[in-house]
């Protein structure tokens, strides 16, 4: 155990520096897509990813509450022997028609999706190309599988068209992409790297877990807001943000999709999601085809928070609203942590985020904006940034 006292020691003097531990937040009541009780306190939450605010709505929850009733709490296995119950043929045929591709397989987390899905695709003597940013389940989907691996520098089209140039024409190739990456909120050129990805021979994987729901004509993501629509191989999703529960998904055209199922470990290694959760992903999946309201509100207040925070002389990830999340850059962890503290004491929650996973080793807070939010939330959350900017030296006095 000793290799973990650097760590042990660099959380104590966090600790001691008498800031409230902002990786061990509680919340003790939940009130609301957008509010919560911690430490005693109403807070305002933007720091979850519940971007369509799905989490409380009347129909989904009482799809969990009939599947509680019909089926159980849990399935006791795997999607191979026992695990497979009506709801979740019901979830992936959501799938198939939110996405309008004919297959549809459903993984415990959006974590196991990314991890079985790459371990799986990418054989021996094959290589996947990724994003040096990615997602750590892509990663961890590199290790887990025995291909080469192949990093290109965050969204630089021309690196990955070059590192795919170098790499073995007739060898299999899956070229890894994310439409929103997480941390800043910034959008990847798919279409260039799509291009780019089958001139030479790629295929490619786009996880869409930060878009769906309010990107493209029907909240497929960025490779529809972008025109890609039969030009991506495999999209990889989550529940446990715009739909608002736990689960992970991919979707595909390919012919072969199916296959998939009978090779990829963390598929068959390991428990199907509880008929609860199934069942209020189908309802939120379904409900969200028509959510055009919730997604122009989730618009609407990511320019609200991000024009608001830029005018007060904040520098933020990206310069326009590109998405619905919207990174605070601090210059060290102490600021970070002294912003996140004083927001936290006036009843405001964001993510504090660090390296390692950060890009380029910056500090900062990011802030996920939901449909639900209303003006008010927004602008109370914006005076809390003006208070807490100033009361920390982040913003002149
Ligand atoms: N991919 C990306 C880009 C993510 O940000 C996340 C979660 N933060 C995941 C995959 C994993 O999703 P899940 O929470 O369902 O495991």
């Amino acid at each position: 155990m000793s290799k973990f006292d650097a760590l042990i020691a660099e959380r104590q003097a966090l600790l001691d520096s008498g800031v409230t531990d902002p990786f061990s937040i509680v919340m003790d009541a939940v009130k609301s897509p957008t509010e919560a009780v911690i430490r005693g306190k109403d807070t305002i939450l933007l720091g979850t990813y519940n971007y369509m605010g799905m989490t409380f709505d009347p129909d989904v929850i009482r799809a969990g509450k009939d599947a509680l009733d019909q089926f159980g709490s849990g399935t006791n296995g795997s999607r191979m022997l026992n695990g497979t119950f009506r709801d979740h043929m019901g979830v992936e045929q959501a799938l198939r028609d939110f996405y309008g591709m004919a297959g549809a397989i459903v993984f415990s987390t959006g974590y196991m999706a990314n991890l079985g899905m790459i371990s799986t695709l990418a054989g021996k003597g094959e290589y996947v190309i990724l994003d040096a940013d990615s997602h750590a389940s892509i990663y961890d989907g590199c290790k887990q599988g025995v291909a080469e691996i192949v990093r290109f520098r965050h969204n630089s089209v021309e690196d990955l068209d070059k590192r795919l140039g170098r790499l073995p024409a007739d060898a299999g190739k899956l070229v890894v992409l994310e439409g929103v990456y997480s941390m800043v909120g910034d959008i990847a050129p798919l279409k260039e790297m799509v291009a780019a990805s089958k001139k030479h021979g790629a295929m490619v994987l786009v996880d869409e877990a930060h878009s769906m729901g309010f990107f493209g004509a029907n909240g497929r993501g960025v490779y529809e807001e972008q025109g890609l629509e039969g030009q991506v191989d495999f999209v990889v999703g989550t529940f446990s943000k715009s739909v608002g529960t736990v689960g992970g998904f991919c979707v595909s055209d390919h012919p072969k999709f199916e296959a998939i199922r009978l090779a990829c470990r963390p598929y068959i290694f390991t428990a199907s999601l509880p008929p609860s959760v199934v069942a209020t992903a189908e309802t939120s999946v379904r409900k969200l085809m028509h959510a055009h309201g919730k997604r122009e509100q989730l618009w609407k207040n990511a320019r609200r928070l991000h024009g608001g925070l830029v005018q007060m002389g904040f520098r933020l990830g990206t310069e326009t609203p590109d998405s619905a999340i919207v990174a605070v850059m601090l210059e060290d962890q102490e600021q970070a942590v002294a912003m996140w503290q004083t927001l936290l004491d006036r009843g405001l929650y964001v993510n504090m985020a660090r390296p390692p996973a950060t890009p380029m080793g910056t500090y900062l807070l990011r802030c996920s904006l939901c449909a639900e939010h209303s003006d008010a939330q927004i602008d109370a959350v914006l005076a809390m940034f003006r208070a807490a900017g100033e009361a920390t030296g982040v913003l002149p006095g």
